[in-house]
């Protein structure tokens, strides 16, 4: 089995759907990521807390086999907190706060045995420390990564240089538009490919995930569900499921990528109907498989004969 490292926020959220309100929820960008990747392969984590984080909230993770040991707990330092309220419709929201606390002065140091992890994920984070992971990393076979308009908006130079050297890149369609500045999602798939990533995912959160590899263009809609309650956390359980497949299968070829699309999908629909990432603590293989069947069957069409 192929280990996968990711490295990115560990955090609390006050999150506002039209469902409720909620604050102090567990949340960042490693914590969503490593529960989707858990269902296919052992994950390490790299990111840091403070001292008022309660670490047995991450006991679940503990459970499916992610190794903790890479999560800096700073003395008398505050965890990173985001603050988010969702539109009617739940594919728009706004950002209220992002308080980068313990993040401002992160310096990751990748415990030794760690360094010849194959499979690199490098998280929504600042991309400077994602580029100091990486610069810590003995030749990984395939590195992924995320990013959010935060980033794209305050430090593109440095989001440019870190993502010169990624394979691939998950990234919603906003995102892609803020990015390649272009509202067309085929010809921001293109910009970004000349940036670096050879192969690019656009998510649109329920409507579905674009997948773009080599000359192929691959679609998966969202699984449409009638209980939504909070689609935070969806995009990077998206990218967990569909970069811990990858990683378990070992391979970047055409087939492989649109199964791990399908199986992110998955993870991301049961992410969405609880606040935070409870939904995920209970999840099962089992459960997973059977929504991968339940979206295999959504666009299958029959020809008439
Ligand atoms: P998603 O809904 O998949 O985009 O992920 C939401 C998670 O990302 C939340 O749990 C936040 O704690 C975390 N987050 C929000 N803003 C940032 C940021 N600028 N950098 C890293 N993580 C963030």
């Amino acid at each position: 089995m192929s280990q996968l490292l990711v490295v990115g926020t560990v955090a609390t959220d006050d999150i506002e759907t039209p469902y409720g309100k909620e604050s102090n929820v567990l949340g960042g960008s490693a914590t969503y990521f490593a529960a989707g990747a858990s269902y296919f392969t052992p994950v390490r984590i790299v990111g840091v807390v403070g001292e008022d984080f309660q670490i047995e909230r991450l006991a679940f993770l503990k459970r499916r086999g992610v190794d903790l040991a890479g999560i800096e707990v700073i003395p008398g330092g505050k965890t990173f907190h985001w603050s988010g309220r969702y539109h009617h419709d739940l594919n728009h929201r706004d950002t209220l706060s992002t308080d980068l606390n313990v993040l401002e002065t992160f310096q990751p140091d990748l415990p030794a045995e760690w360094r010849d992890t194959p499979y690199l994920f490098l998280g929504n984070i600042d991309p400077v420390l994602q580029r100091q992971v990486l610069e810590q990393m003995k030749r990984p076979k395939l590195v992924a990564a995320d990013t959010m308009n935060f980033w794209i908006s305050s430090v593109r130079a440095e989001l440019a240089k870190t993502l010169a050297r990624v394979d691939a890149l998950i990234v919603n369609d906003e995102e892609a538009r803020q990015l390649a500045g272009t509202p067309n999602l085929v010809k921001a798939a293109h910009a970004i490919r000349a940036m670096g990533p050879k192969t690019v995912v656009i998510k649109k959160g329920e409507h579905g995930a674009l997948l773009f590899h080599e000359d192929k263009v691959f679609f998966a809609p969202a699984y449409p569900l009638e209980d939504v309650r909070d689609p935070t956390g969806a995009g990077d359980t998206f990218a967990g499921g569909f970069y811990g497949y990858i990683a378990r299968a070992g391979r970047t070829d055409g087939a492989t990528l649109r199964n791990a699309v399908l199986y992110g999908s998955a993870l991301a629909s049961f992410c969405v109907e609880a606040f935070g990432p409870a939904a995920l603590e209970t999840l099962t293989m089992k459960q997973v498989e059977l929504r991968v069947e339940a979206f295999r069957d959504l666009t299958r069409v029959e020809e008439l004969r």
